[in-house]
């Protein structure tokens, strides 16, 4: 609620005209049935048609008035609940961007993308309940009672009881609906993973044949959040005919206690029961807010999260800006992902000197990509230290560090745009010229040519078009095109043919100079190329050297070398 009130103030102008103006339309609205009172005791019933006249064109000006105002205080409500959304949506997206991976691992994307629409709109519905009703349905119900109390005095136990009636139900109404609300919107999350989920594996799960199972889960997630719902909406179900039923039962009531009225208050009668529906619709309204307002709540709550999130990274606020040579050194570095029981390094420790090209080789979950991740700071290391020239990288200017390392990752991710545009994200202002040379090494440039629209073909998201092997070179390029001073390659050569890969790692040397390049693999004969070879093994070091040295003295690295080669040329 303290969100919703902190984001209200900000347009408190607006805010406060839309509430005069709702203060407008009830005053109108409590005026009508007391001048419809009038027209009747003192025109009808004495035949009066001047006074009809008189009373009905004030009625009808009220009435004017009150339209107006109902069509500004909606504008205006509109306006500021839309406001208000994209401005929390803003903030929240704002946020996200400021969080380091270890957040974003925390919070699901699944959830951060629920919370970001449709909690988002959750708020704004209350915002818009707010503004159309909130000042207008206390006056009227206020107003209506003290109106009944001056014209008909004898009425006021009735209404005293129905208020307290009603009270009581709205309150246990809010009780019962907020947990369940709030039960809904998770429920809204994992069906939201479930479909995330299935839709960036959709390859996986066609080629698998595993649509049965993703059925299974994503019917399973929709009948959990409907019948959340279910339970939800039953429980807000009971409330407002119960409401009604009240407050219909007061007017038979104070129909009864009038029976043996004057005549000549026949218009009085009938203005009190008149302002007895107007309480009726009023507290409904109030009702139907509150409603509204316990699934703002519970949404507010989990926006609040996304807001409160601080980046688990601290960066520092007197950054050094070393002139990056490309030395890097691991001393003792151990680390866990955050929720996972066991460690993914384990005391590593090596020096990679400047411009050398190191092999990184062991069995998949052996900690490779984890590795070259701490060294952009993707993630910190839980315990020991990681020096760049000397420098501890938590200590290092966070653009400097991160503009001097480039990654093509093990899965590339290309984004919606052309192939210039994708090449050019890491290097805004890269000539076509430093494009096309980063693509020639990358041996992408014949692929691309040979496309319809060359460096203007335009990706799909995600780089959908094209096939695994040209997103590698493609994302290769890119990292290129960074012009760092260390290149990290996750297994981006994986999906390419011996000749192409081949033809990409002579490229690279040729290119290499003083850059210092880190090249995963799971090839032996990919490994074999580079000066030194890091040998990597559930999180920790089982050789480095050459790989002469290391066939003497690393079993692992024996091991793999013998599995592979012979077997080599044919698994490709
Ligand atoms: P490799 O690249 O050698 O295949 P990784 O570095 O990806 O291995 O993974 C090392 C270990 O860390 C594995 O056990 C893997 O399950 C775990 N791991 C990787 N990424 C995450 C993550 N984001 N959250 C939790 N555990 C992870
Ligand atoms: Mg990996």
């Amino acid at each position: 609620m303290k969100l919703i009130l902190q984001y209200l103030r900000r347009h408190i102008g607006i805010f406060l005209l839309s509430t005069m103006f709702l203060t407008l339309e009830a005053t109108a609205d409590l005026l009508q049935p007391t001048f419809m009172s009038f027209i009747v005791d003192h025109g009808v019933v004495h035949s009066d048609i001047r006074k009809i006249l008189f009373y009905g064109m004030i009625m009808l000006l009220i009435a004017f008035a009150g339209a107006f105002s109902a069509v500004m205080r909606n504008r205006f409500a509109s306006r500021t609940s839309q406001t208000i959304g994209k401005e929390m949506r803003q903030d929240m997206y704002h946020n996200v961007q400021q969080l380091s991976l270890e957040n974003i691992d925390r919070l699901q994307p699944a959830s951060v993308i629920t919370r970001i629409t449709n909690d988002v709109s959750q708020v704004q519905e209350l915002i818009n309940s707010i503004m159309r009703m909130m000042v207008k349905a206390p006056i009227t119900c206020v107003g209506a009672i003290v109106l009944i109390l001056i014209q008909t005095p004898k009425q006021a136990p009735v209404m005293l009881g129905i208020m307290i009636a009603v009270t009581i139900l709205i309150l246990a109404n809010m009780k019962v609906g907020y947990p369940r609300f709030g039960m809904v919107q998770r429920k809204l999350d994992k069906l939201n993973g479930v479909t995330r989920e299935f839709l960036s594996a959709v390859r996986v799960v066609k080629a698998f044949n595993a649509e049965d199972e993703e059925t299974e889960k994503f019917d399973k997630a929709s009948a959990e959040l409907a019948k959340a719902n279910v339970a939800a909406l039953h429980a807000a179900s009971y409330f407002s005919p119960l409401i009604n039923l009240t407050v219909n039962f007061g007017i038979v009531l104070l129909l009864w206690i009038s029976k043996d009225q004057n005549s000549s208050e026949i218009g009085k009668l009938m203005a009190s029961v008149n302002y007895m529906t107007q309480v009726l619709f009023a507290v409904t309204m109030i009702s139907n807010v509150i409603n509204v307002a316990v699934r703002a709540m519970a949404s507010s709550g989990r926006i609040q999260e996304v807001l409160d999130e601080k980046p688990a990274q601290q960066f520092p606020t007197q950054p050094l800006r070393p002139d990056i040579q490309g030395e890097i050194v691991f001393e003792n570095v151990s680390f866990a992902y955050a929720g996972a029981g066991k460690e993914a390094l384990k005391e590593v420790s090596f020096t990679i000197h400047p411009g050398e090209t190191v092999g990184i080789i062991g069995p998949t979950g052996s900690g490779k990509t984890t590795l070259v991740n701490l060294v952009p700071r993707l993630y910190d290391a839980s315990s020991g230290r990681i020096l760049i020239d000397g420098c501890d990288v938590t200590q290092i200017d966070e653009t400097l560090l991160r503009n001097s390392i480039a990654v093509a990752a093990q899965k590339p991710l290309l984004f919606t745009g052309s192939i210039r545009d994708n090449l050019r994200w890491g290097k805004e202002d890269a000539s076509d010229e430093e494009i096309r040379k980063a693509a020639q090494i990358a041996c992408a440039d014949d692929f691309i040519q040979k496309t319809e629209n060359g460096y203007d073909t335009w990706l799909g998201q995600g780089g959908v078009n094209l096939s695994g092997g040209q997103k590698q070179r493609l994302s290769l390029a890119r990292a290129l095109v960074c012009n760092p001073r260390i290149l990290v390659l996750d297994d981006c050569t994986s999906a390419l043919d011996a000749q192409t890969e081949a033809n990409v790692l002579n490229g690279l040397k040729k290119y290499a100079g003083s850059l210092t390049i880190l090249l995963i693999s799971q090839r032996v004969s990919t490994v074999m190329q580079t000066n030194r070879i890091l040998c990597l093994e559930d999180g920790a070091v089982k050789g480095f050297g050459t790989h002469a040295q290391l066939m003497q003295n690393c079993e692992l690295y024996k091991t793999i070398y013998q599995s592979q080669i012979g077997g080599e040329q044919h698994d490709r």
